[in-house]
């Protein structure tokens, strides 16, 4: 029993008190962002551990990113005062990594397997549709790719596949061809995707029932974060490792905290009914509730909930905070992505001039192209920043390249990473020679890397044979390496025998130079992971390579910026939060609309993305965006029409995009009139007389041209209206009111009006629909 004065349960209100110390087989925990649940969980493994309840071994602690995982690790550490080793707290995909090293010679794949990311998935496909012909029925990579991907978070293999598929339709069946096809060269590679390490876990949980055991024994308490997002195979997962023991011994016990408000992995297989179902699949769950949040001001937390509350189907929570109101949200309308970029720009400028430091911002956006524009005004105003999950950077081809030696070296089975390395650097092994290969290993049955050793064989000339018996050679020294040796010299010895770097230095070429450098902190990064992991394996580095998730980094860069999309943003806090993009088309994102639930989804994540900030929220669109190669006129989002209007001051507002003195003038005014409230701080300005075109848009997005017809139609000029202070007027939206002060002069004339029902709003009166009484 914990006492109330231990600090484990200090500041905890009593729900999340409850939370902590509940003991029993289930436990649900539900609230909104920012009301503690992550604290909550890890308080929890705090205490199961200091009341001598667990071990750590005991724990699995399933976290959305490695960077929550190191994050919760580190928090119990410093409430504990002890090592957490031995606990198990990661991703699930590293959970099953883990498992699916020690297991996998159970079912036909060996520890060394090579982990396989979109890309490389997607190289298999490309390859598989060409050989069957498929691209002729119809068949896209990112299609068979996606479907893949869905019937596996489904827990559906190829065989299960086939005996429901439908034989008569012809796409089908050559679907079902690739997807075989795709599921053995897999195996063949010695290789899992990304999809597979949570099915294959959960099917081999199925397959080998002691194996499992092992495992249950093992986690008496598992608790996993952000459960609204768990897909089917995720849901199985947890099922399978806390069910009763085949001995009789009772399943560990389960804890999850979630928030359907912030489901935002549909399109991932995402179930929010995960939720819901809860307390039908974990017999006799006890539930908590938290209300209070301990993040935001109280201003952020009302248009939080104000835009939440236009999903329908939700339970209606209303979250408070007792820290007060705080500054108003501060709204601005670009004329292009580079305008608002500017704006995003100088208002961190401010920001860190009054103190605030630059790791305590952010800025979200909805797609990664729009990191662009952000990239180049960040540069050029030399503020320090770091795009997180974007940057991709063992996505890059020289990256790729050289990390497809040491696959090869750890998993020689793995032929995607052969014929990747076969002719870079150009070595003069030709697509016929590999052909010949590939033709050798299949007739001998070996792998390619064995073929290698057996070129002499195929009648090639003695430049090739050369060539390749040098690449055999090599592979064989730095396989030796490996053993003993540490993952640096390995990829150093690599580099210098194929002379990779020095090749890339030799063209000139400014982007070379760049590939080269990538290389060379390549090299930097194996030498950090040597140092960190003296007993790391090259397999251990390969594995840490491919788990790197959305919201990590190579480094931990602390005083930059922080940019990432708002799905990476999810679980994190900000003291200052930009959401960039605030437009149709991209925020509800264009994908979506022919979606189902897809516009309420994109509102959550709207949602996940307002609820990250602490102090200061701004929320930014630019009226024209170069996009799809086009650039096209940009729409104020949907979203932005429920901040209810006396929560957002507008620096420059959507309204402006109303007028008839057409956007360049405006725009071009833009930077020096920011701050004269000329464009109606605090009010959407004409956007209140759309309020059918929003509403119908909603129900049925309509094509772009007939939305802006429908907007310029309403625009009014009410250029010579003469208002004074006193004066009584009525406005289409909001009703009657009494101005109290006019500013701003000519076009830019601000009218402060206090409605009579509606409150205080500042109007551009060229384009408010108002009348004087
Ligand atoms: P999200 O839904 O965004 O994942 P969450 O519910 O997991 O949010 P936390 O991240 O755990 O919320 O907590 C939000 C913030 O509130 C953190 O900074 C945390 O330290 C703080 N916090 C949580 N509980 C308390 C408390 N009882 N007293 C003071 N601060 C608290
Ligand atoms: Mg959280």
């Amino acid at each position: 029993e914990l006492s109330s004065a231990d600090p484990l349960l200090n500041g905890l209100n009593p729900q999340q008190r409850e939370a902590v110390e509940y003991r029993g087989p289930a436990l649900l925990i539900v609230a909104g962002a920012g009301s503690g649940k992550t604290s909550v969980l890890t308080r929890r493994i705090a205490s199961l551990i200091r009341g001598r309840e667990a071990w750590p071994s005991q724990i699995l602690a399933i976290t959305f990113t490695n960077k929550a995982a190191a994050e919760m690790r580190e928090r119990a550490e410093q409430m504990l005062g002890a090592a957490t080793e031995g606990m198990w707290i990661s991703t699930f995909h590293s959970s099953c990594v883990r498992i699916l090293r020690r297991e996998a010679e159970n079912f036909g794949f060996t520890k060394a397997f090579t982990i396989y990311d979109s890309h490389d998935s997607r190289t298999l496909i490309k390859r598989l549709i060409k050989e069957t012909e498929a691209d002729t029925y119809g068949l896209s990579v990112s299609g068979v790719a996606g479907k893949i991907s869905r019937l596996k978070n489904e827990l559906t293999d190829v065989d299960s596949y086939s005996r429901n598929a439908n034989v008569n339709d012809p796409t089908e069946v050559k679907f079902l061809e690739i997807f075989r096809g795709y599921t053995r060269a897999l195996q063949a590679a010695n290789a899992f995707d990304f999809d597979d390490l949570i099915a294959q876990t959960v099917f081999l949980f199925r397959a080998f029932p002691h194996v499992a055991d092992h495992y249950r024994k093992q986690f008496r308490h598992v608790m996993v974060d952000e459960y609204q997002d768990t897909n089917h195979a995720q849901y199985a997962l947890i099922h399978e490792l806390t069910r009763e023991c085949a001995d009789g011994t009772p399943g560990g016990s389960l804890t999850v905290v979630g928030d359907s408000d912030q489901s935002i992995y549909a399109f991932r297989g995402a179930d929010i009914r995960n939720i819901s179902e809860f307390e039908r699949d974990f017999k006799g769950a006890h539930v908590v509730m938290l209300e209070q949040n301990y993040r935001s001001t109280q201003t952020i937390l009302s248009a939080a909930n104000s835009v939440i509350s236009n999903n329908f189907d939700r339970k209606d929570k209303k979250l408070w905070t007792d820290v007060g109101d705080g500054d108003l949200i501060v709204g601005f309308t670009g004329y292009s992505a580079h305008d608002e970029a500017q704006f995003v720009v100088d208002e961190i400028s401010a920001l860190h001039a009054q103190g605030m430091g630059y790791n305590e911002m952010a800025v979200f956006y909805r797609t990664n192209s729009q990191t662009r524009a952000l990239e180049e005004i960040f540069i050029r105003s030399a503020l320090p920043y770091r795009i997180l999950g974007g940057t991709k950077f063992y996505e890059r081809a020289e990256i790729k390249d050289v990390l497809g030696y040491l696959v090869t070296i750890a998993n020689p089975a793995d032929s995607l990473a052969v014929r990747r390395i076969l002719n870079t650097p150009k070595r003069g092994i030709g697509p016929a020679t590999e052909t010949g290969l590939q033709n050798y290993a299949d007739t001998n049955q070996i792998t390619l890397r064995e073929a290698l050793r057996s070129a002499d064989s195929l009648g090639l000339g003695p430049k090739v044979s050369g060539a390749i018996a040098k690449l055999s050679g090599l592979i064989d020294e730095a396989t030796a390496l490996a053993e003993s040796g540490p993952v640096a010299d390995v990829l150093t010895r690599i580099l210098e025998e194929t002379g990779y770097v020095d090749l890339l230095r030799a063209t000139r070429d400014p982007q070379d130079e760049a590939r080269a450098e990538n290389v060379e902190e390549l090299l930097a990064v194996t030498k950090e992971f040597d140092k960190n992991n003296p007993e790391g394996t090259l397999i251990d580095f390969l594995t840490e390579v491919s788990l790197v998730a959305a919201a990590d980094e190579l480094d931990d860069a602390s005083g930059t910026v922080s940019l990432m999309t708002l799905h990476t943003a999810k679980g994190l806090e900000y003291n200052a939060v930009f959401i960039t993009g605030v437009e149709e088309e991209l925020l509800p994102h264009r994908m979506s609309a022919g979606e189902p639930g897809g516009p309420a989804e994109e509102r959550r994540l709207f949602y996940v993305g307002i609820t990250r900030a602490r102090k200061r929220l701004f929320v930014s669109l630019a009226m024209s965006r170069a996009q799809f190669g086009q650039t096209n006129v940009a729409m104020p989002s949907r979203y932005l029409q429920e901040i209810p209007t006396e929560l957002i001051e507008w620096r420059q507002s959507p309204g402006m995009a109303n007028g008839r003195d057409g956007y360049q003038s405006r725009a071009l005014n833009a930077r020096g009139s920011r701050y004269d409230g000329g464009f109606g701080s605090g009010e959407l300005g004409g956007w209140g007389s759309t309020e059918g075109g929003w509403n119908s848009l909603e129900a049925s997005p309509k094509p772009k041209t007939e939305w802006a017809n429908r907007v310029t139609n309403k625009i009014r000029d009410n250029g010579d209206l003469e208002l004074v202070a006193g004066d009584r007027i009525s406005h289409a939206d909001f009703g009657e009111g009494t101005v109290n002060q006019i500013t701003g002069e000519g076009a830019k004339r601000v009218a402060h009006v206090k409605f009579d029902s509606a409150g205080a709003k500042k109007l551009l009166i060229k384009i408010a629909p108002i009348e004087k009484l």
